[in-house]
């Protein structure tokens, strides 16, 4: 256990990506913050196509115990519909502070590091908006120009995907 709270931006924690088919199809990225995840849901999936935003809605901190999880959420719970990993691995805030202290001002830079994100990222608050953010990727040698957000929820998925209750209500 760390005793100089400084040093902690420093380190790296873990991001986790879930695509979810809910009412509207989303893909929810989250990132270790402060004993939780926190939590967007991007209609359009994430976007390694340099200076391409993408809608980042912000949504209920999550449990870190959501790390893992795939299964159907059940019918009748928020966010019914099936939920698997789409990208995971850990980043690193490039800012320097804390990353709670960047997000509460509005604005975070952070490094990927996952199997199909990697590399500089931003993600920061709309003017005049309390939940709507814009992740981007940066302009660096992991930026793919003729990136395409593919889904990974196909039939043969789907089928192996039991349903199974979430380990904190799902958004
Ligand atoms: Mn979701």
């Amino acid at each position: 256990m760390s005793r100089h709270p400084a040093k902690k931006s420093q380190s790296s924690r873990r991001f986790l990506v879930q695509e979810h088919q809910a009412s509207h199809h989303h893909y929810d990225f989250r990132l270790e913050m402060g004993g939780v995840l926190k939590s967007w849901a991007i209609p359009k999936g994430p976007s390694m196509k340099a200076g391409q935003w993408r809608l980042a809605i912000e949504v209920p901190d999550h449990s870190l115990s959501y790390f893992g999880y795939e299964g159907i959420i059940p019918k009748g719970s928020y966010g019914a519909g099936p939920v698997i990993v789409w990208d995971e691995g850990t980043y690193r805030s490039l800012g320097g502070e804390d990353p709670l202290d960047q997000l509460a001002a509005g604005h975070l830079q952070f490094q990927l590091s996952g199997k199909k994100l990697k590399g500089a990222f931003t993600i920061h608050r709309m003017k005049g908006r309390e939940r709507e953010w814009l992740l981007i990727k940066k302009r660096d040698d992991y930026a793919e120009s003729d990136w395409e957000t593919v889904s990974e929820l196909t039939a043969s998925r789907l089928r192996r995907l039991k349903v199974k209750a979430p380990p904190c209500e799902a958004h």
